[in-house]
Formats: C-alpha cells, sequence, structure tokens
C-alpha cells in the first residue's frame, strides 16, 4: 500500500526531542557517530538472520556505510545495505522516542545545560541526534529479503508530526538523508567528515566509505571519483591491547553501550586453550536510568567468530555485574546457539565464572590505583554490588573487599570505608564487627544504641541502604570477625568490658531487679522482655530487636513487596 499516513509524537517526546537539541548542541557532531554506529548494528543483524538464510543478502555480501554530501543542495547522507526495516518496523523504531520511564526521566532534566546533556546521554538518543544539524530528516529503508516495492520513506522536521509512505528502493538496508541546518554546514565538507569519522568510528568493523576528494583545480574533470575507506574497518576486539589507543577503546564503549560518557575502566583479553574467546569488558561511569527497573537490558554483546549474535546477553555475568557492558566472541560456540542452549552449556558456566573474576579484579585494582573512580563507581553502582553476597557465594570474600560503608569513624553519610580500614582500627579486644541499621543516615548515626561504643571508642558502620540488612545476613564475617547488629539482642562487648565493669554491671542487676519486674508487667503485653541495658549512656531506655528476629529496615522491605 502507497498510502502516506501522518502521525504525531508523544508530548512527551516532543519535549524530549527539543531538549535534546539544544543541550548537544555544543557537541553537534556526534550525530555522525549515531548514525553509523546504527548502520554498523544493522549490518550486525544482517549477518546474524543470514547465518539462516543466505537469501537475504539478494548477491550483495560486500557490507558497508557510504557517507556523501552535495554542498549546493545543504544534504549529507548516511547510507548502508544492512538489515532495514519494514513499514512497522520504521513506526515502532522511529515514531516512537518515548520510551517507557521517559516521564521519571524528564522530571530528573535541571535546566543545567551540562548535567542534561549528560542526563540525556545516559537515556540515549541515537538516531534522534539527526535534528542537532538537521532541519528535515528523510529516511528511505527497504528491509533486506523484501521486494523493491514494499519500501518506506520517513520523513519528519523535527516537530510534532512525521510521515510515512510506501515507495520504491532498489537496494536493501538504509539512507539517512539530513537536509542541514544553516548553522551546519560545515558537515557538507570531505575532510570535516573524515576527522569526524576517524575520530569516533575509526573501530566500527566494516568500512565507511567515501568518495575520494578530487584535487583542487580537477573539476573539469568528469570522471568518477573513486571510493575510500576512512576506518580502520576491523572488529576492535581482535586487534592487540597495544595497537589500540585509549581512545578507540572510549568511542567503542559509546557503539556498544549507546551511552554518551566515557567509561571508568576497561579489560581486554583473549582466552586460548579448552575454551577459546575474547572479551573486552567496560566498567561505566554513569548507572543506566532503568539500573533497577526488573525488564532492563543487560548483558554483553555475543559474537561467534566476529558474527554478531545478540545484544543482552545475561549468561555471561551474574544480576549484580548488570552494569557491565562489552563484548564477548567465543571461538567454540555454534552460529545457531540461542539464549536456550546458552543457558544449558555448562563450558557458559565456566566463561562467566572466569569474566566475573575479571571484573573483580578490574575493580580490585581501581580501588587500589584510581581511588576516585573507584568513589565514582562506589556512587553509581555500590547498592548493585551490595546485592553481590547474597548471589555469588564463590566471590563473597572478593566481593566483601570491595564494599564501601558510612561508619562512626568518620560520622559523614559518604560511604567511603573498607572492611579492612575497619579491621585496622578494631580495638584490642575487638572480635566483632559491629553495624546498626536504619531507615536513613540520621536515624542510624543518632541511634541511643551507640552511646556505650562512642564512649568507649569502637567503631560502628553506618548502615542506612534498602539492601543493607539483606547484605549482612549474607556477609556473616569478614577475615575471621562475625559482623553484629547493635541494635539486636543483648549486647555482649566481650573483652571489651574490663572486669571491673563486668562486675559493677552485676551489682546494677542486682539491685535493679524490683524495678524490672514492675516494667515487665506493665509493658508485659507488647514486649517479648524487659532488660537491663549497659549499651546506653545518656539515653534511660531503648527498643531492640531479638537477636534472630529481622532488622525493622528488612521488615519494612518484606512489607513493601507484599510479603
Ligand atoms: P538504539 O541504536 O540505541 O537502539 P537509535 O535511536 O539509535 O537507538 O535507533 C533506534 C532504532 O532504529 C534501532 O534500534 C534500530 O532498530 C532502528 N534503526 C536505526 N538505524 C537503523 C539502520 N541504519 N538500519 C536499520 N535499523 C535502524
Ligand atoms: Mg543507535
Amino acid at each position: 500500500d502507497a498510502r502516506k499516513e501522518t502521525r504525531g509524537f508523544q508530548t512527551e517526546a516532543k519535549q524530549l526531542l527539543h531538549l535534546m537539541i539544544h543541550s548537544l548542541y555544543s557537541n553537534k557532531e556526534i550525530f555522525l557517530r549515531e548514525l553509523v554506529s546504527n548502520a554498523s548494528d544493522a549490518a550486525d543483524k544482517l549477518r546474524f538472520e543470514a547465518v539462516s538464510n543466505g537469501d537475504l543478502y539478494e548477491g550483495d555480501a560486500d557490507l558497508k556505510i557510504r557517507i556523501s554530501f552535495d554542498k549546493d543542495a545543504k544534504t549529507l547522507t548516511i547510507s548502508d545495505n544492512g538489515i532495514g526495516m519494514s513499514r512497522d518496523e520504521v513506526i515502532e523504531n522511529l515514531g516512537t522516542i518515548a520510551k517507557s520511564g521517559t516521564a521519571q526521566f524528564m522530571q530528573k532534566l535541571s535546566g543545567d545545560q551540562k548535567k542534561d546533556a549528560q542526563l540525556i546521554g545516559q537515556f540515549g538518543v541515537g538516531f534522534y541526534s539527526a535534528f542537532i544539524v538537521a532541519d528535515k530528516v528523510v529516511v528511505t529503508t527497504r528491509r533486506a529479503g523484501s521486494p523493491a516495492s514494499e519500501a518506506v520513506r520517513w520523513e519528519c522536521s523535527g516537530d510534532a508530526e512525521f510521515t510515512v509512505e510506501s515507495v520504491e528502493k532498489a537496494d536493501r538496508g538504509m539512507t539517512v538523508e539530513l537536509h542541514l541546518k544553516d548553522d551546519a554546514l560545515e558537515f557538507a565538507d570531505h575532510w570535516r567528515l573524515r576527522s569526524i569519522i576517524k575520530k569516533y568510528s575509526d573501530h566500527i568493523a566494516i568500512p565507511v566509505v567515501m568518495q575520494k576528494q578530487k584535487p583542487a583545480g580537477d573539476e573539469a574533470d568528469n570522471t568518477e571519483p573513486e571510493d575510500e575507506v576512512i576506518n580502520t574497518a576491523t572488529a576492535l576486539w581482535t586487534r592487540s591491547r597495544s595497537e589500540v589507543s585509549d581512545d578507540e577503546y572510549k568511542e567503542f564503549y559509546k557503539h556498544v553501550s549507546h551511552d554518551f560518557t566515557d567509561p571508568l575502566s576497561w579489560s581486554h583479553n583473549r582466552v586460548e586453550g579448552n575454551l577459546d574467546y575474547t572479551s573486552l569488558l567496560f566498567i561505566p561511569a554513569r548507572a543506566p536510568f532503568d539500573l533497577y527497573n526488573r525488564d532492563a537490558s543487560r548483558g554483553v554483546k555475543l559474537y561467534v567468530q566476529r558474527t554478531f549474535i545478540m545484544d543482552d546477553a545475561e549468561q555471561f555475568l551474574p544480576l549484580y555485574l548488570r552494569f557491565i557492558k562489552g563484548v564477548v566472541d567465543s571461538n567454540d560456540l555454534s552460529l545457531n546457539v540461542s539464549r536456550e542452549i546458552l543457558q544449558k552449556d555448562p563450558n557458559i558456566d565456566s566463561m562467566r565464572s572466569a569474566l566475573t573474576k575479571r571484573v573483580l579484579d578490574m575493580l580490585s585494582k581501581m580501588a587500589k590505583s584510581e581511588p576516585e573512580n573507584y568513589t565514582t563507581f562506589w556512587k553509581e553502582f555500590g547498592q548493585v554490588m551490595k546485592e553481590g553476597p547474597a548471589e555469588d557465594f564463590a566471590n563473597r570474600d572478593k566481593i566483601a573487599k570491595l564494599l564501601r560503608f558510612a561508619s562512626t569513624h568518620t560520622g559523614s553519610a559518604d560511604q567511603d570505608q573498607s572492611l579492612d580500614d575497619y579491621v585496622a582500627r578494631m580495638k584490642e579486644g575487638q572480635e566483632k564487627i559491629y553495624y546498626i541499621a536504619a531507615d536513613n543516615f540520621n536515624t542510624a548515626k543518632n541511634s541511643p544504641h551507640l552511646e556505650v561504643f562512642r564512649k568507649k571508642g569502637i567503631e560502628v558502620l553506618l548502615l542506612s541502604d534498602r539492601v543493607d540488612e539483606w547484605l549482612m545476613s549474607h556477609l556473616q564475617e569478614f577475615e575471621g570477625k562475625h559482623f553484629q547488629d547493635v541494635g539486636k539482642g543483648e549486647l555482649d562487648l566481650g573483652k571489651l568490658d574490663t572486669e571491673e565493669e563486668k562486675q559493677a554491671q552485676e551489682k546494677v542487676a542486682e539491685q535493679l531487679k524490683p524495678l524490672l519486674e514492675r516494667v515487665q508487667t506493665a509493658l508485659d503485653a507488647q514486649v517479648s522482655e524487659v532488660r537491663i541495658t549497659h549499651r546506653l549512656t545518656d539515653s534511660p531506655a531503648c527498643v531492640v530487636v531479638g537477636q534472630f528476629d529481622m532488622g525493622a529496615q528488612m521488615r519494612r522491605l518484606l512489607e513493601s513487596a507484599g510479603q
């Protein structure tokens, strides 16, 4: 059907588009990176589908991306011979900017251009970055395997509406034609485009080609100029580490993660032997906006012998490392591998252990040699790391060393103290690691349970994240030292109390017995026991939960989960 239809974006999408154009204005050139990145993804998808259906190549398996421009017409064109899109796919992929969570995301925007640009980057603008430089974008696309008459033309001027109509297109793939704004005419220039491609897209695994620039004075020459390949055009992870610059790694990260911010760190390894694979894993600097969303995508990109197999292969890393981005390229798996097969393959388990270890090592190294980066990491992903001990028993000790806590040692809410730091500061005779868990930092910090610890100068960890009690119930001990919740059960300071203190405590207990009995009778229905305590120095009384009862925080967590 050739019918032309006009459709509208959702309100949120309009706002988002407007904001994006303005906040990314100072970094216009990134639109090209996004469009080339999409073309490369489309080539990957075609290769993957062609594994089971070679006809999709339509006799042309020479995948590439072409960039051309017309100075007079003020246009710039990016075309590929990748998978292309059907009419429905165009409407689905280019007609809905607003993903789930957009409203929440919009609320986070501050009006501060720099911060917003970063947020928008995290949200991922991709294709729509075309509107930073263009006032009209025309997409022509045909899905591989569909007849030439089933191509689609999508057109939008960056405002409230777009149109779709059916057209003819002989070659499969997608062409994006940008009608450049007057302040973006600099992009209709061979050398400018070339340098942007080199800078951002050198790592793209297929050739990015342009026509050779004719030497000045040769304008009369009417022969068609030759093509030249601008990028290195080999899969970056197949190159040896020493040949890849930091900037190349960073741009590659942005391509695989769809993130705009540089990563904090990466690890690139070739494993040979029993299993043969290459991995390139990145630690992002910013948490995605949907880190806690159950359905959010996670996992690495899986390739088998350089052929793209799937995005979000989640079998290669545990859930608490779901923020890790990157690529795994296996030489052993079959090209027909599916998620179901991955789940059952015992080799995947060994790869998962090895990759998990790699990430944890990368983090320990960062904690030691780049403490500032580690602080950033902890702020963004610390809460997720706290899920680790429960999920990954085998690596419990390694993860414990990576944890950071607020503590009475600093008295600040910053989670910046390690368990190693705590143990090094333990008092003579101290056998346990003390902590208190509360709903928020101030409640923890001002808890009457801390009075005796203050008096004796004993450090207590101040826990107030929702996951903390869950974490503590799985940590149990660190370097042979048990954890003790100071708000729970009877307080036994062990060797930290002197003989005299113990005697004095017993004497007081004897004297106060009658009082205790009276209070017990009065509160009978509300409490299970009334005890003399030595944990308070200023407050007269406090409520504690039993040693084996659920903490208050855990109780609320379960309640909010509907249990
Ligand atoms: P992302 O790349 O993060 O998915 P984009 O906004 O860059 O988001 O692209 C949106 C979607 O449009 C892609 O996921 C893809 O399905 C589709 N798309 C974009 N460019 C192309 C292309 N060159 N060929 C085929 N599909 C494309
Ligand atoms: Mg994209």
